[in-house]
């Protein structure tokens, strides 16, 4: 076996021991392997390890790897691609093009440029809006810190959501979230909970849109998450190794 598929296998079995502690379906959370900055044999050997779900950070990175892909394997090889960082308005075509689930939608403007791309192309984005309800203002996203005590707040978000919600060849269908990094459990923990509940806030206010997949956790946080309700978690270094 080789460290990849070893490392992944020990990844599944740590979800599936997350899941059953929080009493929920193991099959309800989907695994990304994030293999940003690794060559494309990486990914290669990985998907002869049985890894289908790929998440990438740099759009470029992500055309360039799903085409050299699609060269090798084929273009139904079952390759899930997952856009997981923000995307600026000049590489927003790459995105409509190429990727199979956007996890960082978190402006009407990007959203709008995604739209019009994909009404050209005929192609359909499902898309996660990231939400920073930990309010550190390094972090992308809505801004969500005071999503529970701002009304007002509250009243913008459902406006701005809702406008996207309607735009043409984008569908929502949940939020992703990142927790602070070097900070004690129970906050990470808070994060998750919060962008869980969040969610259920929106689903009440907004009714014809969809807010059910919840993208949270990475190598260090992942099984947290998963105990707080996330369908997907994105792992990168507990499946590949640290990155170069
Ligand atoms: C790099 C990255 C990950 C994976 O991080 P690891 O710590 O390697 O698991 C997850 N989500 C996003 C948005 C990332 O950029």
């Amino acid at each position: 076996m080789s460290t990849v598929q070893s490392r992944y296998a020990e990844v599944q079995e740590r979800i599936t021991a997350a899941a059953q502690r929080a009493g929920r379906p193991a099959d309800e959370i989907t695994l990304v392997a994030v293999s940003k900055t690794w060559p494309v044999e990486t990914l290669l050997a990985a998907y002869q390890a049985g890894i289908r779900q790929f998440g990438e950070n740099r759009p470029e990175e992500l055309a360039e790897k799903a085409i050299r892909l699609a060269a090798e394997l084929g273009d139904d090889a079952g390759i899930v691609w997952h856009q997981i960082g923000t995307v600026q308005s000049r590489k927003s075509g790459l995105t409509a093009d190429h990727a199979d689930l956007f996890h960082a939608l978190d402006r009407a403007k990007i959203a709008r440029r995604l739209s019009n791309r994909l009404v050209e192309t005929g192609r359909e984005l499902p898309v996660l809006l990231e939400v920073n309800v930990s309010g550190e203002s390094s972090k992308a996203g809505f801004d969500c810190g005071r999503w529970e005590t701002d009304a007002a707040l509250r009243e913008r978000l459902q406006q701005e959501i809702e406008t996207i919600g309607a735009m043409p060849g984008l569908s929502i269908q949940g939020l992703m979230t990142m927790a602070p990094w070097d900070v004690p459990e129970p906050e990470i923990r808070g994060v998750f909970q919060r962008t869980r509940q969040l969610a259920g806030w929106l689903a009440e206010a907004l009714p014809q849109l969809d807010f059910s997949q919840l993208s949270m956790g990475m190598s260090d946080d992942f099984e947290i998450a998963i105990e707080e309700g996330a369908t997907l978690v994105r792992v990168g270094r507990a499946i590949f190794g640290d990155r170069a």
